[in-house]
């Protein structure tokens, strides 16, 4: 577990300053939900672009995690490394 600092002394986070990192979340994350079931604009996955399918998801909940996926940025952004591989993935993982 790593704890960061905001420097933020002023703002929303002023009376909790401080984000812990946990790891070892179970997700489940996509990009592949068909536009016309959800409310939102959400980009398409470029691997299922490019096999013109919808099957491959970025974490799947106690199953697997894509091998280009590369992390969550705040909000909701996926970070995607498609079609390079995530350096930094284990094996096995
Ligand atoms: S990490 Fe990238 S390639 Fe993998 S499922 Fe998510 S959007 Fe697609």
């Amino acid at each position: 577990m790593r704890l960061l600092r905001l420097d933020d002394p002023g703002g929303v986070m002023a009376k909790n300053r401080a984000i812990v990192k946990l790891s070892g979340a179970n997700m489940d994350i996509d990009l592949a939900t068909p536009p016309a079931e959800i409310e939102w604009q959400q980009d398409r996955c470029p691997w299922n672009d490019a096999e013109g399918t919808g099957t491959h998801s970025c974490a799947v909940k106690n199953v697997s995690i894509c091998p280009y996926f590369c992390g969550i940025e705040y909000l909701d952004t996926v970070l995607c490394c498609y079609p390079h591989e995530n350096p930094f993935r284990k094996a096995g993982r």
